[in-house]
Parts: structure tokens; C-alpha cells; sequence
């Protein structure tokens, strides 16, 4: 006598939930790896050191401070803005969600420009938000004349742009950031410019931040400060903004170690500046390497190098580079990338496991 409760009906995940395919990115066992654009080293010992003493004072039986009002402190120092302006989260993903949670929805439309880092628009989905994809030039360059198109025809609530742009690595012009700030402003939507990668980059989009500027400009601990384990990333924007996400974010959300974590490492600026030139050198190491071979290589102004090998196809020079124990990153199906791979700068030994392998497959 089962059978009535076997014709129960199952829930069903929310219809466009359910015909997600989820962010997937392979995490093999493998000696080189060189896939998520991490930081080959971990943090400077000094800084694991810190975090020991500062795990043995948490107080864990409470909550931890609600408002993370130390590492906002500390963050604005770093930029020179007041902690007001700053938000914090558990990666800067956690940040754009919130930010989507706040400003988007239903109802509303966030615009990105492809392609470009695809959990932009997967939030925009997740959070129920309407979804405007604007391309990019073939040179994978912004498109001004597209974004003004986009932006003054659909009126998308929130704006993406993400400089240098994962996955291409390419930075774009500063003037070209402020004109599409001027086309938000217009038609009174938010710019969120996804600056991860900001530190590789010789341009800012805080440069063009105020009160009264609709702009949030996003950072992560996960790259530069080599925390990817850590998980956490924050936002600088006006006042107006940050009020905003605190509402939306899950009160406590973020951990007393990830605060400690993120307060502490604060104390190693400088070994991360240092870290961060030699990242800058070695990618010009690579670079030249890559141009030795029968590749297309596209200019880079992040940790990270977009290429399409010539001879081979760009998803059978994955599977061998996978068989030598090099992980790079498949961006060969993604809609304007065909055939290309996406290198992270490593170690000069990984650099060089990695150019070696790829030219014996090309040979
Ligand atoms: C890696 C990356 C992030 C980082 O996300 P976290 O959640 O902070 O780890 C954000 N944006 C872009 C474009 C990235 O490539």
C-alpha cells in the first residue's frame, strides 16, 4: 500500500533556478595549478603568525561585531575614504549579491558587457533580476557606442563593468569607465566596476568616486592579498549605497576570523605591493613566452592571460596540459572566446612547467 504516497509530487526549485546549469569549475589534483587566478605563495609568514594570536582572543561563545567596524576602519585607511563607504562580505561575490539583493530584482535589470566575469550575471539571475547582456568589440575591447545603447534603452537598475576583465585581462581606458558612469548617472542606475583585480592594473575607478556618484567599485582579499581561503571581498561607494547592503546582508554574516583575517593582513601592505610587482614582472615573463608560440595572446593587465592556440584546438590543448598536471582554465565554449585557455600567472617554476608543456603540444 504505497502507492498513494508515491504519486506525492516533489517540489520543484523556482522555474528559473531550475534550469541553471550552477558555476562550475573543475578543482583537480594536479602539481601546476593555474586555473582560478589565486596567488601562487600563501600570505607572508608574519601574517599566519598574527592570525594564530588573533584566533586564540576571539571570544567564541558571541557574535562577532555585527557592523565589522575595525575592518571597515581599517579598509577606508587603505583608500582614503571614510569606513561609511565601505562594505565588507564573505568574498566579493557575497558583495555583488547583496548589492543585486538591494538595487535589482524583480522588476529590475542589470546590464553587464560580454565577455565578462559570469557571476555577475548568474546573481542577476539568482536574485530574480532581469538580465541585460551587451557585447563587447571583437578586439573583446568596451563597446561605448554599445554600452550607451544598452544603458539608455533598457534603464538597467545596476551597471557592470569589470576592469581588468576576467576573463580577458584587459583593462579599460579610464576615460571610457567615465563615460559609461556619465550614461548611469543619466538614467539614474548604479555602476558596480569589479576591480579584483585592481592592484595589477595601473587604473582605478575610485578615481572618479564622491557622495553624490552612483559608482561602487569592488575589491577581494582572494587575489592580491593571496586569502582566497579566507573569503572576503568589500565594496567602496557612497554612503547611500552601504546603508543600503547592510540591510540585505544576513546579520553576523561575516565571521569573527574572516574579520581578524582581513584586519591582520592590512599590517603586510607593503610585502603585498612588493608580491604584486613581482606577479606584474613574471606576467611580462610569460607573455613573451606565449608570443614564442603559435598563439594569440591578448594583453593583460591582471594576474592572468587570455590565449588561443593556433595549430591545436583550444579544449584538446586543455586535456593535455591536464594529462602533464597543468590546470588552466577552459574558456574555449563561452560565447566570443572560442578556442582560448586563461593561464594565472604562477610561480616562474609553474610559469615554466606550464610554456614547456604547451610547446610540446603546439610542436
Ligand atoms: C576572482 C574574482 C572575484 C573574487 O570573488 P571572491 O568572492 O572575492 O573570491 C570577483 N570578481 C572577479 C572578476 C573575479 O575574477
Amino acid at each position: 500500500m504505497t502507492t498513494d504516497r508515491a504519486v506525492t509530487p516533489r517540489i520543484e526549485a523556482r522555474a528559473d533556478i531550475a534550469l541553471m546549469a550552477g558555476y562550475h569549475s573543475p578543482q583537480l589534483d594536479v602539481r601546476v595549478r593555474l586555473n582560478t587566478n589565486e596567488s601562487p605563495v600563501p600570505p607572508p609568514e608574519a601574517f599566519t603568525e598574527a592570525m594564530a594570536a588573533a584566533v586564540r582572543r576571539i571570544n567564541w561563545n558571541r557574535y562577532p561585531d555585527r557592523a565589522a567596524r575595525e575592518l571597515r576602519a581599517r579598509i577606508a585607511g587603505l583608500h582614503g575614504v571614510d569606513p561609511g563607504n565601505v562594505f565588507a562580505a564573505n568574498g566579493s561575490n557575497e558583495v555583488i549579491q547583496c548589492l543585486l539583493l538591494a538595487f535589482g530584482g524583480p522588476g529590475r535589470a542589470a546590464a553587464t558587457f560580454e565577455p565578462t566575469y559570469a557571476l555577475h550575471s548568474h546573481l542577476a539571475r539568482v536574485t530574480g533580476t532581469a538580465l541585460v547582456q551587451g557585447r563587447r568589440r571583437d578586439d573583446l575591447g568596451l563597446d561605448l557606442d554599445e554600452a550607451a545603447v544598452v544603458i539608455g534603452r533598457r534603464r538597467p537598475a545596476v551597471t557592470f563593468l569589470c576592469s581588468p576583465n576576467n576573463p580577458t585581462g584587459m583593462t579599460d581606458d579610464p576615460g571610457a569607465v567615465a563615460v559609461v558612469l556619465d550614461r548611469v548617472a543619466e538614467v539614474g542606475g548604479l555602476l558596480c566596476v569589479d576591480e579584483a583585480y585592481g592592484q595589477f592594473s595601473p587604473h582605478t575607478a575610485l578615481d572618479l568616486a564622491g557622495p553624490d556618484v552612483p559608482l561602487a567599485v569592488t575589491r577581494t582579499y582572494s587575489k592580491t592579498w593571496a586569502m582566497a581561503g579566507a573569503r572576503l571581498g568589500y565594496l567602496i561607494g557612497p554612503e547611500w549605497v552601504v546603508a543600503e547592503l547592510d540591510k540585505v546582508a544576513l546579520p553576523y554574516h561575516l565571521d569573527a576570523m574572516t574579520q581578524a583575517a582581513g584586519v591582520a593582513a592590512l599590517d603586510h601592505v607593503e610585502e603585498m605591493n612588493r608580491r604584486v610587482a613581482d606577479l606584474v614582472a613574471e606576467r611580462s615573463r610569460l607573455c613573451a613566452g606565449l608570443a614564442r608560440l603559435p598563439v594569440k595572446v591578448w594583453p593583460s593587465g591582471a594576474n592572468f592571460v587570455l590565449f588561443r592556440p593556433a595549430p591545436v584546438p583550444g579544449a584538446e590543448v586543455w586535456r593535455r596540459l591536464v594529462d602533464r598536471s597543468v590546470l588552466v582554465r577552459d574558456c574555449s565554449s563561452w560565447p566570443g572566446l572560442e578556442g582560448c585557455l586563461r593561464v594565472t600567472v604562477g610561480t616562474p617554476d609553474e610559469n615554466d612547467t606550464f610554456l614547456q608543456a604547451l610547446e610540446e603540444i603546439l610542436a
